[in-house]
């Protein structure tokens, strides 16, 4: 027996890089999390405009609540973001999923009914707020910043009251979104930290056990992004969270990620994560409007280390986990997916000439509609250099981890296998090694036989990241050493 302990002590010890894999599973290491509570967390703000334009969610069952599904996978935590008044004066949505209060308080009540926490990203702003833009809610233009502040403290409070009230377990606030150059028409340092405390004093007042995150951009600008952490130390910001995001073409690699998330936690003994990132399943587009990463942009440069593949977007994910798991002393709080279920409301791919045009209108009218784009044309009274002018469909839709019917991808199971013990070798799932095991591999082999994530991690029973004859062989020759003593 003792044979057998050392033996798969030993291959477990070699199972540290994981290959990809064509098939139905993806393979994934655990991460052994420092913090127990570690977020696995999913944005799906525009979810709800999504489902009013006719989208629907399959997992292997069938048609379900996305909510359901993503919890099922191992996402414990969903954000959602808020803005003011995402709407003109006739009450058409600026789109980008429209998302007032009523849409957090209906996603939160949502998440809660399957065990997940909420994120409440406020923007202070009636449309997206992000280093290039800060813009004020309208209702405010004009306001000194005592009146901000006034605001935005009113604002918060009344608002997670509202969606406390709806039924969602508020466990983290975001105060600002992408706050690095300004918030809420604020760039003076001085202003900024106003308005920050503001919306934290708000979070305290409702209930001291919700974390007051602060949302910045750029870690690659490493000497830039610690800076931003001394101001907030130098202001006396009141926070618990110091949040980036982290999108593979934008923002470094992840050995910096980490050293600037161990930077802020160790000096300022803050929590440390990624509030957003991403990474691209494929370059091919299924709305008609162009993606953030296709041929030609975002596509290349050293830091996107996977393939534009099911395989690769769960690497990426587990590689960003695991680089804020590797913050000092259990501070890496946790990592959100920025909208992994905004898929197409009409799906064109395959298609050209006038089918294509068919589809692109329908879906422009459901984006104009609903707010299922990025952006609706109401959007331009109040943005009218950016969304007035490129408003349209999903720049993520290649991101997501559903395909254009809106069936999971195996790359889902990325948030369940990171926390995941998987017996070694028990392809069959039946708690023991046996022979069967070994049959199911020689089955899978000769394309007999699909495996799902859970059963390729234990089929690699030699831990060399692939699953080929010999994890059969060595299994079976490990049964026959137990057999003979
Ligand atoms: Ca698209």
């Amino acid at each position: 027996m003792r044979k057998i302990i050392s033996l798969i002590a030993a291959v477990c010890i070699l199972a540290l890089s994981v290959q990809s894999f064509s098939a139905r599973g993806i393979m994934s290491r655990k991460i052994d999390f420092k913090n127990p509570d570690f977020i696995k967390g999913m944005d799906i703000s525009s979810i709800v405009a999504l489902e009013k334009s006719g989208v629907k969610f399959y997992d292997d069952n069938g048609e379900e609540d996305i909510f359901k599904i993503l919890a099922d996978h191992g996402v414990n935590y969903i954000r959602v973001r808020v803005w003011n008044d995402p709407f003109d004066s006739d009450g058409n949505g600026y789109g980008g999923g429209n998302n007032d209060i009523g849409k957090a308080c209906e996603i939160g009540r949502r998440a809660a009914k399957y065990g997940m926490k909420l994120l409440v990203d406020f923007h202070y702003s009636d449309f997206w707020a992000d280093p290039g833009k800060q813009k004020a809610p309208k209702a405010w233009e004009g306001f000194s910043i005592d009146k901000k502040v006034e605001a935005v403290k009113s604002f918060t409070y009344n608002s997670l009251i509202e969606i406390k009230n709806a039924g969602a377990d508020i466990g983290m606030v975001q105060v600002g979104n992408e706050t690095t150059l300004g918030i809420c028409g604020e760039n003076e340092w001085e202003n900024m930290a106003r308005l920050f405390n503001a919306g934290a004093s708000a979070v305290r007042e409702l209930d001291e056990k919700i974390l007051v995150a602060i949302h910045f951009t750029n870690p690659e600008k490493t000497d830039f992004i610690k800076s931003l952490a001394d101001f907030l130390g130098d202001y006396k910001v009141d926070y618990d969270v110091f949040a980036t995001s982290y999108y593979p073409y934008w923002h470094g690699s992840l050995d910096n990620l980490t050293e600037v998330l161990n930077y802020v936690s160790v000096k300022y003994g803050k929590y440390a994560m990624v509030a957003e990132t991403s990474y691209a399943n494929t370059l091919d587009d299924t709305d008609g409007h162009d993606n953030t990463v296709r041929v030609g942009s975002n596509d290349s440069g050293e830091n996107l280390l996977w393939e534009f593949s099911v395989q690769g977007q769960a690497d990426a994910v587990s590689a960003v986990m695991n680089a804020v798991n590797n913050v000092e002393d259990g501070r890496g709080l946790g990592v959100f997916y920025w909208e992994g279920a905004w898929i197409t409301v009409g799906d064109t791919s395959g298609k050209d000439g006038g089918e294509f045009d068919e589809t692109l209108e329908n879906n422009k009218s459901l984006w104009e509609s609903f707010g299922s784009g990025w952006a609706a044309s109401y959007a331009s009274e109040y943005d009218p250099d950016d969304a007035g002018k490129w408003y349209g469909g999903s720049a993520v839709d290649n991101q997501a981890f559903f395909d254009s019917k809106g069936k999971a991808l195996p790359s889902l199971d990325v948030f369940k296998m990171v926390s995941e013990d998987v017996l070694r070798g028990d392809t069959n799932a039946d708690g023991r090694l046996n022979i069967r095991d070994a049959t199911v591999i020689e089955k899978y082999l000769v394309k007999l036989k699909d495996l799902d994530s859970r059963s390729l991690r234990a089929a690699d029973f030699n831990g060399d990241g692939r699953v080929s004859v010999e994890d059969a062989t060595v299994i079976q020759k490990t049964l026959a050493e137990v057999v003979s003593g």
